[in-house]
């Protein structure tokens, strides 16, 4: 039942998308997989942002494009020689790039963090600066970082405390 309304809906997408119409809509879908940015890929189709934004959450490509994290990594690495990137999300990308497997996981630790789910519970915009400029949002690297979670809100308080220091 839930699969029929799935298939219901996404008809109703599909009568009315751009992107699903468009000739080169796989050519559009594998770029977009691959960490290329939205805007962009947008004008260089064509397309609205809107349009692109809306086809990729109807067809769930997100997750497809998180599990290409291996991709956005090596574009991270690759544009380190034609433009200027920080330095330090080069070395991180170089580094994350060494310690994920195929699948997706980091294999660096004890414990496989499985960065699929980490990466799906980024929103848009964070995945998307994360593959422009390799920075994580702090919420993420608390968790690769393994800083034991029940230790953040100490440090919150710390900070909380710091900057009220800094304001007197
Ligand atoms: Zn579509």
């Amino acid at each position: 039942m839930a699969a029929r309304d799935k298939h219901v809906n996404l008809g109703r997408h599909e009568a009315g998308c751009r992107v699903c119409a468009h000739p080169e809509r796989e050519e559009i879908e594998t770029q977009w997989c691959a960490w290329a940015n939205t805007s962009e890929l947008a004008k260089q189709y064509g397309l609205s942002r809107n349009s692109l934004h809306r086809h990729t959450l109807a067809l769930n490509l997100r997750e497809r494009r998180a599990k290409n994290l291996k991709a956005a990594l090596e574009r991270i690495i690759e544009q380190a020689d034609v433009v200027t990137v920080n330095a330090g999300a080069v070395v991180a990308a170089v580094q994350a790039y060494a310690k994920i497997n195929s699948a997706g996981q980091w294999v660096d630790r004890t414990e496989q963090i499985n960065l699929n789910d980490l990466f799906a519970r980024m929103t848009a915009e964070e995945l998307e600066s994360y593959a422009r400029s390799g920075q994580l949002p702090a919420w993420f690297e608390n968790v690769t970082g393994g800083t034991p979670i029940d230790s953040q809100e100490d440090k919150a308080d710390a900070k909380v405390e710091q900057n009220q220091q800094e304001t007197d």
